[in-house]
């Protein structure tokens, strides 16, 4: 295994494959460096929905990126080995009250505005379309622009994509500094050694903050927890994504295991699974999808979504030195976001431009002015 690369990644979760897929596919030699395996972060534990919407208000600056992500994963499933598992299904945002109902209009209202094909339904007729809903679903719409996918699929598919291109990884290398000086990248230390690069791009997930901690900078990336559970398999019985109240939602994988998941609880990178909120869970799954609650329960698990202070990702170069880049801070959708992260990166750093603006992500918009 080498010890340098025109650029170095840290993290081998769908952020830092996603970069070397793009950066090995314009011919530049990359090098990813992860401590465990892939996706043994949060990448590891997604339900890897894609859809556009959920980007108004703060999140507008990501709406460019939310319409080329979802179009650019489908795009380069035809690079990949093996299929994604694409599940095309659209979605149905349900409501089970009149509280509900006000909760999923702005979805609605966005969702509209941006020219799809929704329609708002009401009781009969949401479980007309989708028979699996209990009878105490109040209303809701159906949102085609929505779909899901293997999530194990799609980082390995970058990843095996940029190895065939010569792209390089190496397991169980901890990194634990970054020493740069003039705008440039003097060293990447590691527990296995020392590594040299042009540029380094810090994809660590919820660890970026803890992997350039010898920096003076704040990288205010938080672990967010999300529990999940996957019931046993059953026959193909939906297409739909159902989004339920409060940040949880069903879907059904290829393999037709029911994946429910999941609230986003900060208590820092505690993994533990919690009576608490799986007894939650159930009462609102089964209250929506009956039938849930007759399935046996194979998996339980957690995951820690990357979250930013401001809920945007953080996508640049730190202050004082632009080929140490950091890609990272994607929160509840970086599956969604892989695509796009991926290319703009790429493009940083071979153009030293990118096609759509990066500006909300900047590293720096934490820094104090005064400080700045
Ligand atoms: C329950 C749950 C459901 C989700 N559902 C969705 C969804 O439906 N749609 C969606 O778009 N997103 C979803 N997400 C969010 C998505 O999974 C994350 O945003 C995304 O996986 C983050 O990817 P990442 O590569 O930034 O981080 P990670 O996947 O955490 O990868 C970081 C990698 O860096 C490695 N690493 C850390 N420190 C070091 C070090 N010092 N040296 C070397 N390597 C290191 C880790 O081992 C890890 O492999 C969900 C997340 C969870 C937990």
């Amino acid at each position: 295994m080498p010890n340098n690369a025109d650029v170095i990644i840290v993290g081998g979760g769908v952020i830092g494959t996603a970069c070397a897929y793009f950066l090995s596919r314009r011919g530049a030699q990359v090098l990813v460096l992860e401590r465990n395996h892939l996706g043994a972060g949060a990448s590891g534990a997604p339900a890897a929905i894609i859809n556009i919407g959920g980007t108004g208000g703060p999140m507008a600056p990501l709406r460019p990126l939310s319409i080329e992500s979802y179009n650019l994963i489908l795009e380069v499933e035809k690079d990949f080995e093996h299929p994604l598992e694409v599940i095309r299904g659209g979605a149905l945002y349900v409501a089970m009250d009149a509280q509900g109902v006000e909760e999923i209009r702005p979805d609605y209202a966005e969702a509209c505005e941006m020219g799809f094909d929704c329609s708002w339904l009401d009781g009969a007729d949401i479980r007309r379309m989708e028979p699996l809903l209990g009878p105490q679903v109040a209303a809701g719409f159906y949102n085609p622009a929505c779909y899901h996918v293997n999530p194990f699929r799609l980082y390995t598919g970058y990843m095996n994509t940029a190895v065939r291109r010569g792209a390089q990884i190496a397991y169980g290398v901890k990194v634990t500094d970054v020493k740069v000086q003039n705008d440039r990248i003097v060293q990447v230390r590691a527990d296995q050694g020392e590594y040299q690069a042009d540029y380094v791009i810090i994809a660590g997930g919820a660890f970026t903050p803890r992997i350039l901690s010898s920096l003076d900078l704040e990288i205010p990336i938080v672990p967010a927890r999300g529990q999940v559970i996957i019931t046993e398999p059953c026959p193909a019985m939906t297409e739909h994504l159902l989004f339920l109240v409060d940040h949880l939602y069903i879907k059904q994988t290829a393999s037709g295991n029911f994946y429910l998941g999941s609230h986003t609880e900060l208590v820092g990178f505690e993994n533990r699974i919690t009576l608490e909120k799986l007894t939650t869970y159930a009462r609102v799954f089964a209250k929506a999808v009956p039938l849930v609650a007759r399935l046996r329960a194979l998996r339980v698990f957690a995951g820690f979504r990357p979250i930013c202070a401001d809920n945007l990702p953080i996508i640049g170069p730190i202050p004082g030195c632009s080929r140490l880049i950091v890609a990272s801070g994607h929160g509840r959708t970086g599956i969604r976001y892989s695509a796009s992260t991926g290319k703009a990166v790429s493009e940083l750093i071979l153009d030293g431009k990118t096609e759509h603006p990066l500006e909300a992500f900047r590293v720096d918009r934490f820094i104090n002015p005064v400080q700045k």
